[in-house]
């Protein structure tokens, strides 16, 4: 993933602001490392960026074509 990503967005739970950060993320089966998200330093809530899980699904979706 090569696509810039912001550092930090307004968390849309509590308006604070959640910090970019990396780390593992499960789904569908299939884990995902180092994988970008932004976690509010306010409430602790973690928002995955949209753009990327359209990508994911379309990663996902090759995986079972593959398999
Ligand atoms: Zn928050």
């Amino acid at each position: 993933m090569k696509r810039k990503l912001r550092e930090h967005i307004t968390c849309s739970m509590c308006g604070g602001d959640a910090v970019l950060k990396h780390g593992d993320y499960q789904r569908n089966g299939i884990l995902h490392h180092d994988f970008p998200y932004y976690e509010c330093t306010q409430c602790g809530e973690k928002h995955y960026d949209l753009d990327l899980l359209i990508e994911l699904n379309e990663r996902e979706k090759n995986v079972e074509a593959t398999a």
